[in-house]
């Protein structure tokens, strides 16, 4: 009889975590073996100290196991593509772009969230999350083993959390202004620069962040950057200058999704307005920016900042379905916020905003500026290797 309850529970378990994505269209892979027991894999092989609590916590932890390893998978095909090195970009245009969720494992054992799948030069990739160090990277599906899962699933991990500080920022159906994690979640010295780059026809701020390099004694410069995708189709030059720099390891860029057309009328109320003006498709404003960024050579964090940093609570949701972390600003320089330990910085990089690098001169030179600059993952995570 209890057996009978068990399989019962594990069941109706099993169907809620396999249900696809309502709000997108979800990837399933043919040899998902639904018999698995997700959650005892995680008790068995996932490598980090919260796991225990959160087999715990779920119904089917009795469950039986039938699972397979991630080495019987490598052996269907090349092993050492499964080993590495990733592809760190997938350039060129993409046959496919959507979004999943679900907790895949490597040939390496480690588990690892994958929020996107897609298709490059006919090869099947997903976009994969480190559930601790926030580390996104693109991996061939066929590495994989992969079930459907719902966030709550890795809510313990770092990545989880920072999805749900983001989440509890939401005032019911309240427009915020400033919408986001504002500072980091833990202690940490120094601060986090970050520069906007909304659709724009004015010059890029190429000399402000050459400066910032040329003065900065840290190697590479951590950078922040929040694109919407119109900039960039507008910018490849610049996109250029800033990928050479990171292949000179002169900086380190985090991608921050900002939308793709960064909707905005003037003179209209914030509840009315960017994200929130009436027939704005989210999903396609999301998901076309990181397409765009990826189809020029760069790879899509974890990380979204609000056009106009205006949002509300259901917004917040959309986000989270996604797998993606609102960023806010402690200090918006040429609002003259002052930045302190831990702060997120706010500037614009695309020309409209010379009073934010103004401001960030004299800061610097007073040395007001919390250092060193942080990469935005170390929000939630202190990385050993800085
Ligand atoms: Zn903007």
């Amino acid at each position: 009889m209890q057996r009978i309850l068990r399989v019962a529970l594990a069941a109706a378990y099993m169907s809620l975590a396999i249900a696809p994505h309502l709000a997108f269209a979800t990837s399933l892979r043919p040899e998902v073996d639904r018999q698995d027991s997700l959650t005892e894999n995680l008790r068995r092989d996932w490598q980090f100290p919260w796991v225990n609590s959160m087999a715990r916590q779920s119904l089917i932890q009795q469950a039986p196991i039938a699972s397979r390893t991630a080495r019987d998978l490598a052996t269907r095909g090349p092993a050492h593509a499964c080993e590495g090195p990733f592809p760190p970009s997938l350039p060129g245009r993409l046959e496919s772009y959507q979004g999943i969720s679900a907790i895949c494992e490597g040939v390496d054992r480690v588990h690892r969230i994958a929020i996107r799948s897609l298709q490059s030069q006919g090869r099947r990739y997903l976009l994969t999350v480190h559930p601790v160090t926030l580390s996104t990277q693109f991996e061939l599906e066929t590495c994989l083993r992969c079930q459907s899962a719902m966030r709550n699933m890795w809510r313990q991990s770092p990545y989880g959390r920072a999805l749900e500080n983001s989440l509890a920022l939401g005032d019911g159906g309240h427009v915020r202004l400033n919408l986001g994690l504002t500072r980091a979640l833990i202690p940490i010295q120094g601060s986090f620069l970050t520069a906007d780059l909304c659709p724009s026809r004015a010059a890029f701020d190429r000399d402000a962040i050459q400066r910032i390099i040329d003065n900065s004694s840290q190697v590479p410069v951590k950078l922040g950057l929040a694109y919407s995708g119109l900039w960039l189709q507008r910018h490849v030059t610049e996109f250029q200058w800033l990928q050479q720099l990171e292949l000179q390891g002169r900086l380190q860029i985090e991608w921050i999704n900002h939308s793709y057309s960064h909707p905005y009328r003037r003179g209209v109320d914030a509840s009315e307005n960017f994200l929130l003006t009436e027939g704005v498709d989210v999903y396609r404003e999301i998901f076309l920016a990181e397409r765009q960024l990826i189809e020029m050579g760069g790879r899509p964090s974890v990380f979204f900042r609000f056009p106009g940093l205006v949002g509300n609570s259901s917004l917040l949701q959309r986000l989270g379905d996604y797998g993606l972390i609102a960023l806010g600003s402690e200090a918006w320089l040429a609002k003259g916020q002052r930045p302190r330990d831990g702060s997120l910085i706010l500037l614009h990089a695309n020309g409209n905003e010379p009073a934010g690098w103004s401001a960030f001169d004299r800061l610097w030179r007073a040395r007001a500026i919390p250092l060193p600059f942080r990469g935005i993952r170390e929000l939630v995570h202190h990385q050993q290797h800085p």
